[in-house]
């Protein structure tokens, strides 16, 4: 009899323990993908970028002898039709530990099990388990370097062995077609400039990890800050859909600290960051909602606002800020350090209010993650568990001379001003919506908000607020 293979966010073949576990003894498999509530809330950018992950890894199941079904519906009714379809006695699953899928999750193994069937859940989107971690007071940990310091030494086991075969069933059941779910529909933005971008499926997150450990390791813990250094993985988008696995990349990653690799173990504390970000989210589920320190809550930010659309359309006037809001809507993604600097200049200098760009970023980002997006508006913000303190207000100017000294990232992707721009910084104005009316000869926009000013403002609010 055939086992479910429910996959979520684990589009891979490598280490991957739920698929292990679904095709041992030889039992035929048959992976399921479930259109659900969830999918259909996703953001635009995470939406479109999941659909190219179903598709790739559908062909890539194919070349194997398999198949994706595609089904849309509530996931335990859907469950239900293809058990009783195929014949099948058993579910198996990757964990999420969002809180919504933690609902879902924890419904349909009760429901399957009701039913008779056997379904199981399985480690892989982190190297640790979230309840796994705790102080010796037996809590959560809120302050990243002793969290560090515990899974640090942890003996992190070698990666479950690929799944080479997967058997197919006698009879296939019907499956959807990805195209009818138009995953991409509400991209705003043409979807082919970002898709200039994309490295979809596990063989390119692969390319990408050697890629990586050859050419930028060595350099990492010096270059990582610098935009257009290209020094960093860039891992994080195929993480979040689980074309390769945290601990694929530990691994290879621990190798070369052992091998002396100058930025390696800096680069598995990045790593850890995730980590320590779901940590976080899977306790205080509401953390992309709500102030994590409560004396935040009637703070005077400002509701969305036109300044904060300026903000979302990278027209600020304030460059590094532009770039990198640019960077996010022709790339998909935006470097960490101007994640850090776009999102202090929105909460400090414009003042308004860190969930309005946390939604901006759920809606752009390819490789958004509700746990790392949530820590990182938090951190910057203030709010959030060891936040940077509110009145370390970054000067984007300044973090400019600094981090992009030879005005390299500000050109690809500013084109006003140039007279041959680059690509990149031209593709802005073919990806923002027709009605914003853009062209990259008119004239670059004067600064929204004098930096001393905003910076002061801010900081008044900020001593107007503790009393
Ligand atoms: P590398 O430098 O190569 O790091 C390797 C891996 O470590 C990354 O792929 C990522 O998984 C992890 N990592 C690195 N830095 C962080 C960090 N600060 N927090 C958590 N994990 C980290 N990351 C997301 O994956 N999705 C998000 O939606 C997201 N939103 C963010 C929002 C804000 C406001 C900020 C400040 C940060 C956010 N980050 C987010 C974290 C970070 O910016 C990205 O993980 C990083 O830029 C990814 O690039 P990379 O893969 O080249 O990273």
């Amino acid at each position: 009899r055939p086992a479910l293979l429910w996959l979520r966010r684990d589009f891979r073949f490598h280490d991957h323990p739920a698929m292990a576990a679904a095709a041992a003894n030889g039992r035929p498999v048959i992976p399921v993908f479930i259109h659900d509530a969830q999918v259909e809330a996703l953001g635009a950018a995470p939406k479109w970028r999941l659909g190219l992950a179903i598709d790739a890894f559908a062909k890539a199941l194919q070349e194997k002898g398999s198949r994706l079904i595609l089904r849309r519906g509530e996931p335990l009714e859907v469950l239900r039709d293809l058990v009783s379809e195929t014949g099948a006695q058993e579910v198996h699953w990757s964990r999420l530990y969002d809180k919504p899928s933690r609902d879902r999750d924890a419904a349909v193994k009760s429901g399957l099990k009701a039913d008779g069937l056997s379904a199981q859940s399985h480690p892989g989107h982190l190297l640790f388990e979230p309840w796994t971690v705790e102080t010796g007071q037996g809590e959560p940990y809120k302050v990243y370097s002793p969290f560090w310091r515990a899974v640090k030494g942890r003996l992190i086991a070698a990666p479950v062995k690929t799944v080479s075969e997967l058997r197919p069933p006698t009879d296939w059941p019907i499956s959807e077609k990805i195209d009818d779910w138009a995953m991409g529909s509400a991209m705003r933005r043409g979807a082919e400039v970002v898709a200039a971008h994309v490295h979809v499926g596990e063989r390119a997150a692969q390319g990408r990890l050697a890629a990586f450990l050859r050419d930028h390791i060595g350099q990492y813990k010096s270059r990582r800050d610098f935009p257009a250094s290209g020094a960093t993985s860039g891992l994080s988008e195929n993480l979040t859909y689980g074309e390769i696995s945290p601990r694929a990349i530990w691994h290879a990653g621990w190798r070369h600290l052992e091998e002396g690799a100058q930025g390696a173990e800096h680069f598995l504390k990045e790593l850890v960051w995730r980590e320590f970000a779901w940590h976080l989210f899977y306790h205080w589920p509401d953390m992309a909602e709500r102030n994590w320190r409560e004396e935040w809550n009637g703070f005077g930010w400002r509701p969305d606002n036109n300044d904060a659309e300026a903000w979302r359309r990278g027209m600020t006037g304030e460059p590094f800020v532009d770039a990198a809001m640019r960077e996010m809507y022709v790339t998909g993604t935006m470097h960490n350090r101007a994640r850090m600097i776009v999102a202090s200049y929105l909460t400090k200098h414009l003042m308004t209010d860190w969930r309005v760009g946390l939604r901006w970023f759920e809606d752009c980002l390819i490789d958004w993650d509700p746990a790392s997006n949530a820590m990182g508006w938090q951190w910057v913000a203030g709010p959030g568990p060891d936040a940077a303190p509110y009145f370390r207000v970054f000067n984007p100017a300044t973090q400019a001379e600094k981090f992009d000294p030879d005005g390299r990232y500000r050109r690809d992707f500013i084109a006003e001003g140039q007279s041959t721009p680059p690509a990149t910084a031209r593709a802005y104005f073919d990806a923002v919506p027709r009605s914003w009316n853009l062209s990259p000869d008119q004239a670059y926009p004067e600064r929204i908000v004098d930096l001393k000013e905003g910076r002061e403002r801010a900081l008044k609010a900020y001593q107007r607020h503790r009393g």
